[in-house]
């Protein structure tokens, strides 16, 4: 792999917007009692339940994402649970990014809390992006929720308009430019990029870099040795003005359904197949794209008229159908823990949707993989490759033929050999992909 020449963009013309507690400070806009009280949004607002956005004013009093809530209280009583909406934040997303449209038409969603707006294309019409920025937020108070705030922050790529944007919160608005790069990083610790953790920062140490100007002005050379890859050198260019994220990923989200009939919902079992089936079915086409996803909702709904909804997010990058059902079995668990009578895959469930977002493309993950992903990166493709050829259902990994044991072993995952006919019906999936509005 050779380190790409990419000229450096020295102005600040990419805009990075990250919603402040964003779950929360919905609840807020739409529940004027709520407004100015420290709130948590939970899957479950029973006392196990865990806490997946707090409200700036939980923040303040040390509630954290992740929290039970009967830690929670402890640390703050006056916390007010409450269940999560999932529809109500994605109907605000879609009014936040109206909003961004009026000033670019260059806009990608990073997640359903954060979105990044190009100017580079826009500098005759955009003089003062600071203005932009300052009116963007006035509009969004006007136009979609006056209790809504964010964090703004312009830099010459994405990656430092990001950090800008992390620098202030909430309510903040931050420039990196080529003259006040340094001063900003001065203040920033290693470990504070998104993306370099203890290891990192303590292999960069090992190479006498200690601080993020320095790794900022260490040449590629050192930084090749410290590293033994272009890991440094892509650290190193980021903080030199250079784009590394990579736009030519289309999709925004994408979506596999099923009914579930009668018939199918009489062995638990089966509707756990089919929910892997779904996972396998999402797999495949982030092979095609070569994309990998750090969302994944999962919606399931029941014969009563109830539903389960659940918006997990991962660490890392994934691809693997096996993986992302791992996270869902997971937090099922959680959920089922929870609540000790209720069983969220059980005989009333009819529909089953699994939704992915938060996209990656392979570029911007490889820098990241180990080198048994990229082994498994690989023998995908080789499937995909043979699917094409051969037709989409007769050639299978052989891990999907035993999901059960794939899905508990996420690495778990036959090798090219063991591939051979199978005769399967995915036809009544249905899968949806949206691209960016
Ligand atoms: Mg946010």
């Amino acid at each position: 792999m050779s380190t790409p020449q990419i000229k450096p963009n020295l102005i600040p013309n990419i805009m990075f917007v990250d919603m402040n507690s964003f779950f929360a400070s919905c609840e807020q806009q739409v529940n004027y009692y709520l407004r100015n009280k420290p709130i948590a949004v939970c899957v479950y607002p029973g006392k196990y339940g865990s806490i997946i956005a707090p409200s700036i004013e939980a923040k303040r009093k040390g509630v954290k994402t992740g929290m039970r809530l009967s830690d929670a209280i402890k640390i703050c009583p006056e916390l007010i649970p409450l269940e999560t909406h999932p529809s109500r934040y994605r109907e605000i997303h879609v009014e936040l990014m109206d909003v961004f449209h009026k000033y670019s038409d260059v806009v990608y969603a990073k997640s359903i809390d954060e979105a990044v707006i190009k100017f580079t294309h826009l500098k005759y019409i955009h003089k003062d992006l600071i203005k932009v920025a300052q009116q963007i937020k006035e509009d969004i108070k006007s136009q979609v929720g006056d209790y809504l705030k964010c964090s703004i922050g312009i830099a010459p790529n994405t990656f430092l308009a990001k950090l800008a944007s992390d620098i202030k919160k909430p309510d903040g608005l931050t420039l990196i430019s080529p003259e006040n790069i340094d001063d900003v990083l001065k203040n920033i610790k290693l470990t504070d990029l998104p993306g370099i953790a203890k290891p990192t920062a303590l292999k960069l140490n090992d190479a006498g870099i200690t601080s993020v100007v320095q790794l900022r002005h260490t040449n590629h050379e050192k930084l090749k040795k410290a590293f033994k890859s272009i890991v440094g050198i892509q650290w190193n260019q980021r903080l030199n003005f250079i784009e590394t994220e990579n736009y030519s990923s289309q999709y925004k989200s994408m979506q596999a359904m099923r009914q579930i009939s009668k018939a199918q919902r009489k062995s638990l079992q089966n509707i756990k197949n089919l929910l892997a089936s779904l996972c396998l079915t999402l797999e495949k086409r982030l092979t095609k794209q070569g994309l990998y996803l750090k969302e994944v909702t999962l919606t399931v709904r029941y014969e009563t008229g109830e539903h389960y909804h659940d918006i997990i997010k991962s660490s890392q990058p994934i691809q693997e159908g096996a993986e992302i059902m791992k996270l869902i079995n997971k937090n099922i668990k959680l959920y089922e823990d929870q609540n000790p009578n209720t069983t969220v895959i059980n005989s009333q469930v009819n529909m089953l949707s699994v939704n992915v977002f938060d996209f990656v493309s392979d570029e911007e993950n490889q820098f990241n993989m180990f080198d048994n992903n990229l082994q498994k990166r690989k023998l995908r493709k080789t499937v995909e490759k043979l699917r094409d050829k051969y037709g989409n259902t007769k050639v299978k990994k052989a891990a999907e033929l035993h999901e059960k044991e794939a899905m508990v072993d996420a690495i778990g995952f036959g090798s090219v050999k063991h591939l051979y006919k199978y005769q399967a019906n995915d036809s009544d999936i249905l899968i949806t992909e949206n691209f960016p509005d």
